[in-house]
C-alpha cells in the first residue's frame, strides 16, 4: 500500500512543459533545466533552485509562479510536506498563471495523499480538475489525471485509479509520463490482485522508466516483480533479484522506496527461512522513520521481527515485537478506514454540491423565465398603452372632427347664408330662450321688427344682385348697434328682427329709431347705383304683450304694417298711438 505514497512524487514530477515567460530568457533556461532534473537528480535540482532564488529579480510574474511551484515541489520531495503544502496552497489560491495554479493543485492533491489528509486531497482534486479546460498542455493534463489516479488508489478506489492511468496512456503521453502512468496502473492492478501473469509488462515498464532516468519508479515496479516471484515459490530468485538492485535503490535515498524494498526482502527472507536476513531487512525498513508510518510495509516489517523472534524461540523479544506489530497494524487499519471514510465524505459533499448547483441552476432558470415573462409583460403593457393612446388619439381626432363638422353644420343651419346673421329658425329659438330668461328674472324685453320699403322696386330697377348687396349692408349696419345680449336675425326676404334683453319700451323705440336712421344713411354708391334705402319698424314690449315670442312677433308685425300703411320709413309701437321721434326727420 505504501508504494502509492511514493508514486505521488513521480506524478508531481510529470509536468515538463515550460511555462511561457515574457521576461528573462536566462531565468527561463534555468527553470527548464530545473524542471528536467527535479526528480531524476535531486542534488542538481536543489542547486538550481538556489540559483533561481538568487536571480528572482529578473523573473516575470509567471516565472515567479513557476519557481514557487518548483520550490513547493522541492520541499515535498525533501519530506517537508507541511511547508510544501503551505507554499502550494498559497500559489493555488492567489496565483494568476493557470498552469502554475493547476500544478500547485495537483501537488496539493499528492501532498495530502502523502500526509493522509484524504478529504483535503480529494477536495483539491475536484478544484484542480475544474481548471482542466484552461489547460491546453497535454503534460499538465496528465499531471492532474495522475494526481487523480493516485488519490483514488489511496482511498481504495483502484478501478477509478486505473481509469485515470489509462486516460494518460491513451493520450499519447511522453515516455516519462508513460513510465509514471504505467507504474500507477500496476499499483491499481496489484491492489485488485490482477498483477499475476503480467511479468513481461512489468519488465517492459522497468526498462521504460530506467530509459527516462526514473529509478524510483523502476524499482517500485521491481518490488512487484519480486513479490510475484516469491508468490510463485521462487523466493531465492526474488531475494537475489532485489539484492542485485539494492545499491541502486538505496542511492535514490527515497525513504518510501527503500523501506518498501527492505520490507519485501524481510518477508521473502523469512518465508525462505533466513531469519537473520529477515530481521536485518525488517529493521532497515523500520529505520526509514516517519515516512513509513501507518503503512503496510511497516506492519510487515514488525510482523517479520515478531515471527522471526518466535521462530528463534525468543519469546520476550517476540512479545515486544508483537506489541509494536499490533500497534502498527492498528494504525495502518485506522488509516485505511480513515481514507475510505474521507472518500465517502467528499463523495457525499460533491453530490450535495452537485445537487445544490442543480437546484441553483433550476432556480436560476425559473428566475430567467420570470424575467422573460416580466419583460414580455412590460412589452405587452407598453404595446397596449401605445394602442390605447393611438385609439384615444384617433377617437379624440374623430370626436374633434365630428364636433367641428357638427359646429359647422349647426352654424350653417343657424346662419342666413346671404347676410351671415341668424336665420329665422335660430333667431326664434334664441329669442324664446331670452324671453324665458327675462320672464324668470322679471326683466323687460322688447321685440323690434322691420321690413325694407319698396324692396321689390330695388330688385326690379338695379337687379337681384344689388338687392342682395342691400340686404347685406342692412344686416351689417344693424348688427353694429346690437348689444351683447341682444338677438338679431333675418326672418325672411327683406324682413329683420331684434329681441332686446333687459330693455324697456323706450329703449326699444330708441334702438328702432337709431336703426332706421342708420339704414336710411347707408351710402349705396358702392353698389354702382345711388338710391335711398328705408325700412318700416314695428315694436312690441313684454310689458304690454307678455313674454310669448309668437305673440310679441305678431304684435310687432302689426305695428310694422301700420308703419307701412302710414307712409313707410317710420317706427310704430304696439299699444301706443304716437311714438315720439318715430317719424323720419328728413
Ligand atoms: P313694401 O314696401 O310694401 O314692403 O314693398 P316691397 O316691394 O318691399 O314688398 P314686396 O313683398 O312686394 O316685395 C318683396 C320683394 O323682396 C319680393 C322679392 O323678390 C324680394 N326678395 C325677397 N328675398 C330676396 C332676396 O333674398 N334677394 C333679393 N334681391 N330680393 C329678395
Ligand atoms: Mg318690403
Ligand atoms: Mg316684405
Amino acid at each position: 500500500m505504501h508504494r502509492r505514497f511514493a508514486i505521488a512524487f513521480f506524478a508531481a514530477a510529470l509536468c515538463m512543459a515550460p511555462l511561457r515567460s515574457e521576461a528573462s530568457p536566462a531565468f527561463d533556461a534555468m527553470l527548464k533545466q530545473a524542471e528536467a532534473v527535479r526528480s531524476a537528480d535531486p542534488a542538481q535540482f536543489e542547486s538550481l533552485i538556489g540559483d533561481l532564488n538568487a536571480s528572482i529579480a529578473s523573473a516575470s510574474k509567471a516565472q515567479r509562479e513557476q519557481l514557487q511551484y518548483l520550490k513547493a515541489y522541492h520541499l515535498a520531495y525533501a519530506g517537508r510536506m507541511d511547508l510544501a503544502l503551505q507554499a502550494a496552497k498559497q500559489l493555488f489560491d492567489s496565483g494568476t498563471d493557470p498552469s502554475a495554479r493547476f500544478r500547485a493543485g495537483a501537488l496539493l492533491v499528492n501532498g495530502y495523499a502523502v500526509t493522509r489528509e484524504f478529504s483535503e486531497g480529494l477536495r483539491y482534486l475536484n478544484e484542480t480538475l475544474a481548471l482542466i479546460d484552461e489547460i491546453k498542455d497535454p503534460e499538465l493534463r496528465h499531471h492532474a489525471w495522475s494526481a487523480a489516479g493516485i488519490i483514488h488508489n489511496q482511498v481504495g478506489q483502484y478501478e477509478i485509479g486505473m481509469r485515470y492511468a489509462q486516460l494518460m496512456l491513451d493520450d499519447e503521453p511522453s515516455p516519462r509520463t508513460r513510465c509514471f502512468a504505467g507504474t500507477m496502473r500496476m499499483e491499481s492492478l496489484y491492489n485488485l490482485r490482477l498483477l499475476a501473469g503480467r511479468e513481461s509488462e512489468l519488465d517492459a515498464l522497468v526498462a521504460q522508466c530506467l530509459d527516462v532516468g526514473e529509478p524510483v519508479a523502476a524499482n517500485f515496479v521491481r518490488g512487484h516483480l519480486a513479490r510475484l516471484m516469491s508468490d510463485r515459490g521462487e523466493r531465492n530468485e526474488a531475494v537475489v533479484f532485489l539484492n542485485r538492485h539494492l545499491p541502486e535503490i538505496e542511492a535514490t535515498r527515497y525513504p518510501r522506496l527503500v523501506g518498501e524494498i527492505h520490507s519485501v526482502l524481510a518477508e521473502i527472507n523469512l518465508a525462505a527461512g533466513d531469519s537473520r536476513q529477515a530481521d536485518s531487512h525488517a529493521r532497515k525498513a523500520i529505520g526509514q522513520g516517519t515516512s513509513m508510518a501507518n503503512s503496510a510495509p511497516l506492519v510487515t516489517a514488525y510482523r517479520v521481527l515478531y515471527e522471526s523472534a518466535l521462530q528463534q524461540g525468543d519469546t520476550t523479544a517476540a512479545l515486544a515485537h508483537h506489541i509494536n506489530y499490533a500497534a502498527a497494524d492498528k494504525a495502518y487499519l485506522d488509516t485505511v478506514k480513515a481514507r475510505e471514510l474521507a472518500y465517502q465524505e467528499v463523495l457525499n459533499e460533491t453530490r450535495e454540491k452537485g445537487q445544490a448547483i442543480e437546484l441553483l441552476s433550476r432556480q436560476n432558470q425559473v428566475l430567467q423565465l420570470q424575467q422573460q415573462v416580466d419583460a414580455q409583460q412590460q412589452r405587452n403593457t407598453l404595446l397596449l398603452v401605445l394602442l390605447l393612446a393611438g385609439l384615444l388619439g384617433t377617437i379624440a381626432l374623430w370626436a374633434w372632427r365630428t364636433k367641428k363638422a357638427q359646429l359647422l353644420f349647426r352654424r350653417l343651419a343657424e346662419t342666413d347664408a346671404l347676410t351671415g346673421i341668424s336665420n329665422r329658425m335660430h333667431f326664434s329659438r334664441r329669442a324664446e330662450e331670452a324671453l324665458e330668461y327675462c320672464r324668470k328674472d322679471g326683466e323687460d324685453a322688447g321685440l323690434v321688427m322691420f321690413d325694407l320699403d319698396e324692396f321689390k322696386a330695388i330688385n326690379d330697377r338695379f337687379g337681384h344682385a344689388v338687392g342682395d348687396w342691400v340686404l347685406r349692408q342692412v344686416a351689417d349696419t344693424c348688427s353694429a348697434i346690437c348689444r351683447k345680449h341682444d338677438r338679431f336675425g333675418r326672418l325672411g326676404g327683406e324682413e329683420f328682427a331684434f329681441l332686446l334683453v333687459g330693455c324697456d319700451l323706450g329703449s326699444a323705440i330708441a334702438l328702432a329709431q337709431e336703426c332706421r336712421k342708420r339704414i336710411a344713411a347707408i351710402d349705396t354708391a358702392p353698389s354702382g347705383h345711388v338710391f335711398r334705402i328705408t325700412a318700416s319698424f314695428g315694436v312690441a314690449g313684454t310689458r304690454n304683450c307678455g313674454y310669448d315670442y309668437l305673440t310679441l312677433l305678431s304684435r310687432a308685425d302689426d305695428a310694422l304694417y301700420r308703419s307701412k300703411r302710414e307712409g313707410r320709413d317710420r317706427v310704430h309701437v304696439h299699444g301706443l298711438e304716437a311714438v315720439p321721434g318715430a317719424l323720419p326727420t328728413a
